[in-house]
């Protein structure tokens, strides 16, 4: 057998076995042993029966007395005593009728189970039991306990491990032997070995630092590497013009706060370089980052280069333009700033293409459509990219290919990045961040609510809309289901618009509909010929209506910390009070983590929370597909990313060949193109 060997040919594994692996993405032998355990149950300490306490236990005992029998029809109990020379102890097994005949009397077993009360009394329920003499790998030790398939239970995947595991030392060791060797890790094969068949928590400990570590040291190599690369790459160098700079400012309405200065000053420090900028700009929802686009926009207008700002929606593309239009005004730019988004009519869009290729148009603010329509945009010298995750790096490139040079290229985010995560991921970027929002704000009044307080907060409700204000409704779902316990935009339009807030101008906007339509409710809205706007999540990025006040998250556990913030971000833009209810499911005792909603109104603070109970991959993870599929480092571990990162730029200093190891160079290889941004 050889690693590369389908898992149908270990024994035991017949086809049926290897679809339900197949399944679980395991398709080879090398697969199942780089299958890690989701956590761990800790059955190492035998006790004698007399001093078992309830929780998970080994015994070693004989087992006696078994008999089985149907309870009802579907309904099997086999009840057994186990004997050492202490005392005795029940056993009980649900549906496992073959335990009566499978179980030898008068030899040794171990007895692995849950020692729990069943019917007023104590007994130990359905345990693993493995003779003595045999190599156990079920009971008597720190057991792994794996993501399961229908038919395929952790205890059958240790058995059929058990069988390969000596295989791990055909595995190739995946760093270079100085890098184990100067950070004192574990081989590869030592650690793969325990963290399937553990002999002690620290031995367990040692193993998951050793592939965590290599999860973080492959993610910063590949952005460093990016880094690298970058800096022989050459752009279009901008001049920085104060003159202008000062003009722009002393146009706008109020005064940047000194974060605003400050990233704005590190963009033009950028651009005045041919090596081409590749920043990232960090800020809350409504810290004012548009304000900071328009501004390296236009000194690269002013020398005569296009600029491209591409947004994830028609809706935020519409937005911006109009932003960026009226920012630009009083210079007299405004009519260089031209939008192309899919919607467009034919007429509009090819004169919006001939003013883009005779660079009537500089400022060219659209969605997808600005890559995927035959755009000729050949003077272009600056990307901004909005909600950069959100597009994939082959959409970044192509427009970067447009332009037939490397570009200066700023990308944006509202949503905050601990800054681990963003050392591993994005190591190669330069992050400026707006951590505050302007002085005007106040902070957002955040409540969680009991759906039995509804009525209540309707009132509350009503005299903000009685004011003049508007208000955000947010469901987790568009249509109702019979499968989800939760509330849908069709139902809660209907709701209000003909029960609760029939007084009021209520709007439905979702994903599902036209962009037209969606455009159309979306203008009535701020325009306010609504009051009200029912909705899917489609408005959490960017959405400004400074008019709106109260926003009403319907299901709100359901949702993840970062995006309620996110989804709050949309009230409070003016100075007026904003309100956020969190409506919850049940009238349950809400998590602590809903409670860090109501007492933090920073962003930063919440990604971590969200970061350390839910996982990188959880938050991220959905659109940085699989590069924070991170299976054993915990990003929370600054000791371990600082170490990796530190023998990952070592690697990079020593000129390393990395051809030489073969699975490090082809995950790289891959992570470049996923934590690349440039
Ligand atoms: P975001 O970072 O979410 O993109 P925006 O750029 O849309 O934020 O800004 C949100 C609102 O704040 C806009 O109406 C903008 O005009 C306003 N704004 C931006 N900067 C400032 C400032 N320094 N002082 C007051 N208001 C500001
Ligand atoms: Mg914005």
């Amino acid at each position: 057998m050889k690693l590369t060997s389908p898992v149908g040919e270990v024994k035991g594994v017949g086809p049926a076995l290897q679809k339900t692996f197949e399944s679980l993405g395991i398709a080879t032998v090398q697969d199942l042993l780089l299958y890690y355990p989701r956590k761990y149950q800790d059955y190492s300490k035998i006790e004698t029966i007399k001093h078992i306490r309830p929780g998970p236990i080994t015994v070693k005992a004989e087992i006696k007395d078994i008999k089985g029998h149907y309870v009802r029809r579907g309904m099997h109990i086999t009840e057994a005593v186990a004997s050492d020379e202490t005392d005795s102890v029940r056993i009980v097994w649900f549906n496992q009728p073959y335990r009566e005949h499978q179980t030898k009397r008068g030899v040794e077993y171990y007895i692995a189970g849950n020692f729990e009360l069943s019917r007023q009394r104590l007994a130990i329920m359905n345990p693993s039991i493995e003779l003595v003499s045999d190599f156990p790998v079920n009971t008597a030790r720190i057991i792994p306990v794996y993501k399961e398939a229908k038919g395929l239970k952790s205890a059958q995947i240790r058995r059929i491990l058990k069988q390969v595991i000596p295989m791990v030392d055909q595995l190739p060791e995946l760093l270079p032997d100085w890098i184990v060797q100067d950070q004192k890790l574990l081989s590869r094969a030592e650690a793969l070995h325990t963290i399937h068949f553990p002999d002690s928590s620290e031995r367990l400990k040692r193993a998951k630092e050793r592939l965590g570590f290599d999860e973080v040291f492959e993610l910063s190599l590949a952005s460093l590497l990016n880094k690298h690369d970058l800096m022989n790459d050459r752009a279009v160098a901008v001049p920085f013009k104060e003159r202008l700079a000062k003009t722009f400012v002393s146009h706008l309405p109020f005064t940047l706060t000194n974060e605003q200065r400050k990233s704005i000053w590190q963009i033009y420090l950028d651009m005045q370089k041919t090596r081409p900028m590749n920043r990232l700009l960090e800020g809350d929802v409504g810290s004012g980052k548009t304000v900071v686009a328009a501004m390296a926009a236009l000194m690269a207008m002013e020398q005569g280069f296009q600029v491209a700002l591409m947004a994830p929606t028609e809706l935020l593309a519409r937005q911006h333009a109009e932003t960026i239009y009226e920012l630009l005004q009083p210079l007299g730019y405004a009519d260089q700033v031209g939008l192309l988004v899919g919607g467009l009519k034919k007429a509009q869009k090819d004169l919006t293409h001939h003013k883009i290729k005779d660079g009537t148009i500089r400022f060219i603010v659209g969605t997808h459509a600005l890559i995927q329509e035959k755009v000729d945009m050949q003077q272009l010298g600056l990307v901004i990219i909005d909600e950069q995750h959100r597009f994939g790096v082959d959409q970044r490139k192509a427009l970067q290919a447009k332009a037939g040079h490397a570009l200066h290229v700023l990308n944006m985010t509202a949503t905050p990045i601990p800054r681990s995560l963003a050392l591993t991921l994005y190591g190669e970027l330069d992050i400026s961040v707006i951590a505050h929002k302007p002085q005007n704000r106040k902070p957002i009044k955040t409540k969680i609510i009991s759906p039995h307080a509804r009525k209540t907060v309707y009132e509350t409700i009503k005299k903000e809309l009685n004011d003049g204000h508007q208000m955000f409704v947010v469901c987790p779902l568009i249509t109702e289901s019979d499968l989800l316990h939760a509330r849908s935009t069709e139902k809660v339009y209907e709701e209000m618009k003909t029960r609760d807030f029939k007084k009021y101008r209520v709007g439905l906007l979702h994903g599902k509909m036209k962009a037209e339509e969606k455009n159309q409710v979306m203008e009535q809205f701020a325009a306010h010929e609504l009051d009200i706007l029912v909705s899917t999540t489609v408005i959490e990025v960017g959405v400004n209506v400074p008019n709106a006040t109260v926003m009403l998250v319907e299901n709100a556990e359901r949702f993840g910390l970062a995006q309620i913030h996110q989804l709050r971000g949309r009230v409070g833009r003016s100075e007026a009070q904003g309100y956020c209810f969190l409506m919850m499911t049940d009238a349950q005792k809400p998590s602590q983590r809903l409670r860090a909603l109501e007492s933090s109104d920073d962003g930063f603070t919440l990604a971590e929370l969200d970061l350390e109970i839910r996982g990188p991959g959880a938050i991220y993870g959905t659109f940085q597909h699989g590069a924070l599929d991170l299976r054993m480092a915990k990003l929370t571990d600054s000791r371990l990313i600082s170490r990796a990162r530190n023998s990952a730029q070592a690697c990079i200093d020593r000129k390393e060949n990395l051809l030489k190891y073969r699975e490090l160079y082809e995950n790289v290889t891959k992570l470049r193109a996923v934590t690349n941004l440039n």
